[in-house]
């Protein structure tokens, strides 16, 4: 069988098993954004990874290596983010083209350093070696968070609401612009490029929405938002409904889609790399969510839809017709989902 046949989620689950050693202190292992680990009687260690590969994950010669740098820690950060944690240390491993010039790579580390200090993030060490030809970045980052507070995909039940703390579908409109795929009009290129190659984690919210104990599961957007629901509906037993009218889609995207004649809506539903968090939160009736994110001065979160019985995503149009939704986004092994 190859790679191909079996894509990056059916090789992870193939391992999940036999990776499944059980260990005292092990709360999560494989199956979450980060590894939860108990360290004293209420508090957990988070331990993520994530790695960033040239010509898969980026093309040298269409991101700086500032934001490069950037962007490799920002993609842990939001794993962190994800489970409601605060950041504590990065290491940082880079495979380097020995022909690669070295004010290159203290560039890619000038942007590391700059995202660390604004998210209180120590580095902690790391390894550098030689690749023979692509650059390689791989970043582990661990953080802390109260035990109880802790949110995990798992947690969603049928009845629950979705929420999305903003507009999904920008990143992937900056990927097709740096892939000359679509040319936007002048004045938006740099806010669709800047969504794809210099995100913002949103560790405060993360942990804001941890912290209030409102919300059940909690997911950052990395896959795209059909996967990463998928992984809160697979990881939790459940369905979810969600309401293509309500999907946030920045201002910016809905004019790009006038101009090129791109669906604003696909690139949302299986667009990568947003970055955003998806949560959900039981019902209640005093509107909670809402004057948490107020009372932080935080823009409103998005109510996209709702947990169901069962399981897979359907997804009610604009017109009140139903569709069902296959968990599209970005499978490493299978390149026709891109
Ligand atoms: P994320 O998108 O949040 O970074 P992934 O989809 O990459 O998460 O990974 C899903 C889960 O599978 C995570 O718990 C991750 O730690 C685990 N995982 C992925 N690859 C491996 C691997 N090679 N060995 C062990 N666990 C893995
Ligand atoms: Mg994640």
């Amino acid at each position: 069988m190859k790679f191909s046949d079996i894509g990056e989620f059916g090789f992870i689950d193939s391992i999940k098993g036999q990776f499944d050693i059980p260990m005292e202190g092990v709360i999560k292992g494989i199956g979450d954004d980060c590894a939860v680990l108990s360290t004293t009687l209420d508090r957990v260690l988070l331990f993520t990874t994530d790695m960033l590969v040239q010509d898969i994950h980026f093309m040298i010669e269409r991101i700086s290596y500032y934001q490069l740098g950037r962007k490799a820690i920002a993609v842990n950060l939001s794993d962190i983010a994800a489970m409601g944690g605060r950041p504590l240390a990065a290491l940082i491993s880079i495979a380097i083209p020995v022909e690669t010039e070295v004010e290159a790579i203290h560039e890619l580390c000038r942007g590391m350093r700059d995202i660390c200090r604004q998210y209180n993030l120590a580095i902690g060490g790391g390894d550098t070696v030689a690749s023979p030809d692509k650059l390689v970045i791989n970043v582990a980052v661990a953080g802390e968070a109260k035990k109880s507070e802790v949110l995990y995909r798992s947690g969603a039940c049928p009845g629950d609401m979705i929420y999305l703390t903003g507009p999904v579908g920008d990143s992937a409109a900056g990927l097709k612009i740096l892939k000359n795929e679509i040319t936007p009009p002048e004045v938006m290129r740099d806010y669709f490029i800047k969504a794809h190659n210099d995100p913002a984690p949103l560790v405060e919210i993360g942990e804001i929405i941890a912290a209030s104990g409102l919300a059940s599961a909690m997911i950052d957007l990395s896959d795209g938002l059909l996967s990463d629901l998928g992984h809160i509906c697979e990881e939790s037993k459940a369905g979810a409904l969600l309401l293509a009218e309500k999907i946030p889609i920045s201002p910016e995207l809905t004019l790009l889609g006038d101009s090129t004649g791109l669906n604003p809506l696909e690139l949302a539903l299986s667009g990568g790399e947003d970055y955003q968090l998806l949560f959900t939160v039981p019902m209640e009736p005093e509107q909670g969510i809402d004057k948490l994110f107020k009372d932080h001065d935080l823009p409103a979160p998005h109510h996209i839809g709702e947990i169901g019985q069962g399981s897979g995503i359907r997804m009610k149009r604009a017109d009140g017709s139903f569709a069902e939704l296959q968990p599209m986004g970005f499978d490493h092994f299978n390149r026709s989902q891109r």
